[in-house]
Formats: C-alpha cells, structure tokens, sequence
C-alpha cells in the first residue's frame, strides 16, 4: 500500500502543528514513519488520504464501540446540531444520559459531564481530596489518566519519597503528592499507605489497564485494593475511560465485582464527541459545587451535540447487551487465530486479553506490569506493526497501547487480519 499524500500532509502539517498532530502518540514515534491521515470511516473501516481502506482496530481509541459513522448516532447528532451547538444553559438531553448512565452502572447515583477522560479523572482526584481532607494520591506506573500535572508523575527510589515529575512543566509541588505503586503488587500499595498513614486521600487505577498494552489484574488485586481503602479511610477510584461501558453496561465495577467509591469515564460515554464524566454515590458527589464546596466547571460540559452521541451510544448499549459478548467472542477468535501464527513460527510472545481489549506483546515472559510490558522486544513490534499496515490492517502504533475491537468488525474481517499475520510473519523471525 501506499501512504504518500499523507506523508505530504503530515509535512505540511508539521510546519504548524508541534509534530504534526494534536497528540503525540499519533505521530508515530514509537514505530517509524509518517502516521496515516484518515479521510473518512464506516463501519469496521478506515479510508485514508491515499485511497486505501484499513481494518481498523483502534476505533478512535476506544470510543467507536459499534463501529465508525454509525447511524443512529450520526442522526442525533445532525438532528441536534440544527437546533444549536451549544447554549451554555441546562438541557434536557443532559438529565437523559445521566439517569440511562446510573442505571447501567453499579453503586453510582450521580454523575458530572465534562469534555474529556482527562478532565474526568483531574476532577475526580480534587473530589476525593476536597471529601477526605488529604492530599495525596497513590497511582500506578504504567496506568494513564490524561494528562492532568498529578498524573505525568515517576516513581520516586522507595515508599518515603515522593515521585518526581516526568515532565517538564510539572513542579516538584504537585510531585510530592502523587505516590506510585506497582500494578497487580498490593504489598507496593500496602508499603505506601503504611509510609503516608492518614495523608492519602485516593487511589486511582485502570481496574484492567491498556495504557501498558492489556494488563489484566491478578486473582485477588483488585479486590485486596478494595479492602486496603475501606481499611485506611482511602477513596479508591477506578479510571472507567477506556473499560466503561466497553466490558459490560457496569464497566469494570461489574465485571470484577467490586465497587469503586469515585468512577471516572470516557470514549464510549460520548459516542465519539468529547465526553467526560465522573460519577459517585450521593454523599460523596454532592461536595461538589454548586452543591458543596469543590469547585469544577466547563463551558462547553453537557454540550447538547456531545450529550446527543452519548444518548444514542448507551441507548443501543442498553438495548443490546449482547453487543459485549459478541465483541468478546469477536476478541478471543483473533486471540486464537494470531496465537496459533506466532506459536508455529516460533516467534515469542505474549498475548493479553480481557474482553474486547487486547494486547500483543513480544516477549517471553508474561506481561502483568509495567516493567513487564516494557521488556517486549520494540524492533520485532516495528516489523509487526508497518508489516501489519502494508497488509491493510490499523494496529496501535505503540506496543503500550490497547486494540479496541469494534462489533462491526465480520469473522471475515479477523480471518483476514490473522493471513495477514501469516503473511509478514516471516519478517518477525
Ligand atoms: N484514562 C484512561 C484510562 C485513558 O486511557 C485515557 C486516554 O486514553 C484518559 C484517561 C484520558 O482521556 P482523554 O484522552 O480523553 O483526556
């Protein structure tokens, strides 16, 4: 295939965009080459600048769960948008998606809209800290949550330090007050809160993290996290943007079982639009302003056009639950079918699953944290992924990145991702 007018746009681009993209892990940096500039999507597919059409697997990173361009959502969106784009006034539309929202997911009774995942868990941090009375937070490596200062934080060398930023522009400050933990290691949990007894206000986590490519939680974690947080008086927040309303209609909460005190969203909420939301039970969520003292706001949260996609994204959800274990089976048939190439070709591997999000990562031993999923060979990856794009196939350009499989994808899309695996496999070798 060939990708030359999008490299001639990713030039013009960079000539007044700061890398040519609005953010960065679409440039490419991590495997090479110029980034693909997409025209149009529909259904399963991408149609790129230079007239090729692509199996897409990232669906928007997340969002696009039914697939691109999907009708009932593109409607609500035209048909609202004719009535205005934004009023900075309540709408209906709001109190709509809220309730649909809280009756899908467990243990919450409100919820607030605001424009991103970022945003989300910034607000839901000061919540927890404006409810408790502290101000630490402890999160762990390798998880993301947008790119709020308390959150571009690294470890710092043991439990008594603080972290230190990881980047620039972030202060010692905000540092001090952000501790990382290790993912699937409750004893690194355990050992902070020991060390900052009564100063921790939450612990935030992807309950099943895809910001290290898919990391699934060990037998017990989530659940001893659960408990630890009710023993020390420490709201636990699970990060829902990428698993909620993705593995279930009660996101992580319902498929694990255990529910969290704070839960933040994004991507699928918003049907494609810019849609955040953190939502709690009553008591906590009602410190927030106008309610309570924490302050949080956003000119354009609840913006009806946004609000519309989001409505039409939950209310065929709703409908049809079956969408879940359709995307599921849809995930583990490509599980199985990539397995089955790498294992006979003798190419070492790991491939992490759980629901419709999955990883591939190359290396031998298994991939359960950050430092795991850093071990995976990068040149083997680059080979992967460009050799995966020449066949027509849009993976994550980051070996630390998720697939989100979308449920307009057909078997004979997967049979034809999995040839595409046996045709380049020989160039992983
Ligand atoms: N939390 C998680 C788990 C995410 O994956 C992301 C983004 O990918 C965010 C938060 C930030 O969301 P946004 O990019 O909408 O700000």
């Amino acid at each position: 295939m060939i990708y030359k007018r999008s490299s001639a746009l990713f030039a013009e681009a960079k000539k007044y965009i700061p890398g040519g993209v609005n953010s960065p892990v679409r440039a490419f940096n991590a495997v090479g080459g110029d980034p693909v500039f997409v025209k149009s999507a529909k259904g399963a597919y991408l149609y790129d600048e230079d007239g090729n059409k692509l199996i897409d697997y990232i669906a928007s990173w997340g969002p696009l769960i039914l697939g691109h361009a999907y009708e009932p959502i593109i409607e609500a969106v035209i048909e609202k948008a004719r009535k205005g784009t934004s009023f900075g006034m309540p709408t209906e539309i709001e109190t709509a998606l809220a309730k649909l929202a809280v009756t899908m997911v467990p243990n919450i009774d409100k919820i607030r809209f605001v424009n991103s995942g970022t945003e989300a868990c910034m607000s839901a941090v000061r919540l927890a800290r404006g409810y408790t009375g502290k101000d630490k937070i402890i999160k762990f490596a390798g998880c993301y949550h947008g790119h709020s200062d308390s959150f571009l934080i690294q470890a710092g060398s043991g439990a008594m330090t603080f972290g230190s930023p990881n980047s620039p522009g972030v202060t010692q400050g905000t540092a001090k007050d952000t501790l990382l933990a290790t993912y699937n290691d409750l004893e690194s949990v355990k050992e902070l809160t020991k060390a900052n007894k009564g100063t921790i206000a939450a612990v935030i986590i992807e309950p099943i993290a895809g910001n290290m490519g898919c990391i699934v939680p060990s037998d017990g974690f989530i659940k001893g996290l659960r408990e630890l947080c009710t023993q020390e008086g420490i709201l636990l927040i699970f990060d829902e943007v990428m698993t909620g309303f993705r593995l279930g209609k009660g996101g992580a909460q319902e498929a694990l079982g255990v529910n969290a005190d704070i839960v933040t969203f994004g991507k699928v909420i918003g049907g494609g639009m810019p849609v955040g939301a953190f939502a709690a039970k009553e008591k906590i969520m009602n410190h927030l302003a106008p309610d309570g003292p924490v302050y949080q706001a956003g000119t354009l949260s609840g913006n009806p056009l946004a609000m519309s996609a989001g409505l039409a994204m939950l209310t065929e959800l709703e409908a049809n639950p079956n969408v879940f274990k359709s995307l599921a089976d849809k995930t583990a048939y490509l599980h199985k079918g990539m397995e089955e190439v790498l294992v006979k070709n003798g190419i070492p591997h790991q491939i992490n699953r759980f629901g419709s999000m999955m990883s591939v990562h190359f290396t031998d031993e298994p991939v359960v944290d950050f430092k795991s999923s850093a071990k995976g060979n990068n040149d083997t990856f680059k080979k992967y992924f460009h050799g995966m794009l020449q066949q027509g196939i849009y993976l994550p350009p980051s070996a630390f990145e998720s697939y989100f499989l979308n449920d307009a994808l057909s078997y004979s899309d997967l049979d034809f991702t999995i040839k595409a695996l046996e045709k380049i496999v020989d160039g992983l070798k």
